[in-house]
């Protein structure tokens, strides 16, 4: 067996056991472990499985939003699949999650010349009246702007057009337009999508109502359309909108988290949880966010099955359901299983690119290991960095008990969001290349954690 150490594996090296390795002989245990690297990174470098596994699942089954026919087939294909994998458990736990409709959406601008509008209405956005609505808009950058124009928002449809300042800062509107723009008295809202760049496309999205406030139909317009809608006010025109949004809500319907998992072969009971989310909007076929989060955490079991890999600690595959509107599969997860012994929960919901960064929160003294894994991932992937600071949405019910908690962070250059919440997610948008590099990182650094820490 070819020797793979570096000088800083050599440390590491003698204060650990030897063992009998996975050809027969007695080799040190970081021996064994860097070969099982080398062997994850070869099984994955030119293989063209998992790009085709997501391309079918996306294709076959589309968009997956919570309470929909298309979730509930997908996970059929995924456990039957994972059962014929062989994994040493396969089961579902299940989860009550909402069912909000989208069944109709209409959007025209009427005055000053007529222009169809493409519209996503947010998810959980009530309906117009059955006929629709006419009425003027009124244009505000921000809530700032609102609050100081509030007198012209009366029986007008509010359009919101925050530039992109980054997702984590802009999504404020998408999730409070509603609320804020019927405190002004408006009819209903529209919104500029949270995206960095527009193909003329709206991207959905979460949003919220108060009790105290009524509800007005809400949805996301086309950055080119906010930006027009601009310009016609900037010069006085006060342009209309015919609007009609027909949405049900169906209350809550039985759906489930799937699991599937690698026991340990000598702690069993010390658990490393991964996955991605199933569910996703209900436009594109959710490829980026999440289905490729998914098919890679799932490839991470395959192949350390495939390859013949017996972990000390027992991998469990999660695929949570839920994440987008109601996080009801992270809850679930953390009500089921929050005695067992979590050593990592870890999350890929940061779409398919180039990893980069390994994010990690947990205990100094797990931390110190960690970061030593850094130059065993480094032969491969000298670009990822391991860092302090890792999590995810489903896996938050879990870490704010106090478990550890890792992510994979990926170089999008910027693309994530021009795709995130919109028809544009599709597999194309996954380079096969990025998603096996993805498999590998996760992969090397999970068996990393469970041989090491
Ligand atoms: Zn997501």
């Amino acid at each position: 067996m070819k020797k793979v150490l570096t000088i800083g594996l050599i440390t590491l090296a003698l204060i650990l056991t030897h063992t009998k390795g996975v050809f027969g002989k007695t080799e040190s245990s970081v021996d064994i472990i860097a070969s099982n690297l080398q062997r994850i990174y070869k099984l994955l470098e030119f293989n063209s499985e998992p790009w085709n596994t997501l391309a079918e699942l996306c294709d076959n089954f589309g968009p997956r939003l919570s309470g929909s026919t298309n979730l509930e087939n997908a996970l059929d294909w995924i456990e039957k699949k994972l059962r014929e994998e062989g994994y040493d458990s396969v089961w579902s736990e299940e989860v009550l999650v909402p069912k909000w409709v989208r069944i109709h959406e209409d959007c025209e601008m009427v005055f000053p010349r007529r222009k169809i509008m493409p519209i996503s209405a947010y998810g959980g956005s009530i309906s117009t009246p059955v006929d629709g609505l006419l009425a003027e808009v009124l244009v505000v950058r921000d809530f700032e702007d609102l609050e100081k124009n509030k007198a012209l928002a009366k029986g007008r449809i509010v359009v919101f057009n925050p530039p992109y300042e980054g997702y984590g800062k802009t999504v404020q509107y998408r999730w409070l337009g509603a609320v804020k723009a019927a405190e002004c008295g408006a009819v209903a809202a529209l919104c500029r999508p949270v995206t960095p760049m527009s193909m003329n496309n709206p991207h959905t999205g979460v949003m919220h109502y108060e009790d105290t406030v009524p509800k007005i139909p809400f949805a996301s317009l086309t950055e080119e359309d906010v930006l027009l809608l601009e310009r016609f006010q900037n010069r006085g025109i006060r342009a209309k909108l015919f609007l009609k949004i027909e949405t049900r809500d169906e209350g809550t319907s039985p759906s489930r988290n799937l699991m599937a998992e690698i026991r340990g072969s000598t702690l069993p009971q010390e658990i490393i949880a991964f996955g991605g989310h199933i569910d996703s909007w209900d436009v594109g076929s959710g490829a980026q966010d999440d289905a490729g989060g998914c098919v890679a955490s799932w490839y991470v079991l395959k192949v350390i099955k495939q390859l013949g890999i017996r972990p000390k600690r027992t991998l469990r595959l999660v695929f949570w359901v839920n994440e987008e509107n109601g996080t009801e599969g992270g809850k679930r997860y953390a009500e089921l299983h929050k005695n067992e012994n979590h050593k990592l929960l870890f999350e890929f919901d940061s779409g398919v690119f180039p990893p980069v960064r390994i994010g990690f929160l947990g205990p100094d003294s797990i931390w110190k290991k960690v970061l030593s894994f850094q130059e065993f991932l480094a032969k491969f992937y000298p670009n990822v960095k391991i860092e302090k600071g890792g999590g995810g949405v489903d896996i938050f019910p879990m870490t704010k008990l106090g478990y550890p908690s890792g992510s994979l962070g990926t170089d999008d250059n910027g693309l994530y969001f021009w795709y995130h919440h919109s028809h544009t997610d599709t597999p194309d948008k996954v380079q096969p290349k990025d998603l096996n590099d993805c498999i590998a990182v996760m992969a090397m650094f999970l068996y990393l954690y469970s041989e090491l820490i």
